[in-house]
């Protein structure tokens, strides 16, 4: 199983910002920015090149939920970014689907 569907699971640990039946927020374990948070669907997708139009509501829960994290996050006001790494030449070291919130 990938390393992000144990996460997922509870199987390895991290720090949980937030998290529903559908997806988990969680603080990166190598933070590139002061606020460093992933969101992960807990289905396993690869990467968004693996999503199709039966993932269209989770995709706009995943969306929503980097809205949330930066929110909570204290970062709405100031600003924020989202990246989606799709594929090893886009610099993606995990496959499993995941949104990093920077902030
Ligand atoms: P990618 O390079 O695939 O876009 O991002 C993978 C991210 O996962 C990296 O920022 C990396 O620091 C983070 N990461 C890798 N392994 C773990 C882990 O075991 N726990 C947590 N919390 N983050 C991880
Ligand atoms: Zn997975």
């Amino acid at each position: 199983m990938c390393l992000f569907c144990k996460i997922a699971r509870k199987q390895i640990p991290s720090k949980i910002a937030f998290e529903d039946d559908d997806l988990l927020a969680f603080h990166d374990i190598n933070p590139a920015a002061p606020t460093h948070i992933l969101v992960i669907p807990k289905k396993h997708l690869t990467s968004l090149a693996d999503a199709s139009t039966e993932d269209e509501a989770l995709l706009g829960k995943l969306l929503l939920a980097t809205q949330r994290a930066a929110r909570e996050a204290g970062l709405v006001e100031g600003g924020f970014r989202v990246v989606a790494n799709t594929g090893a030449n886009a610099g993606q070291s995990v496959f499993h689907l995941h949104l990093h919130v920077l902030g």
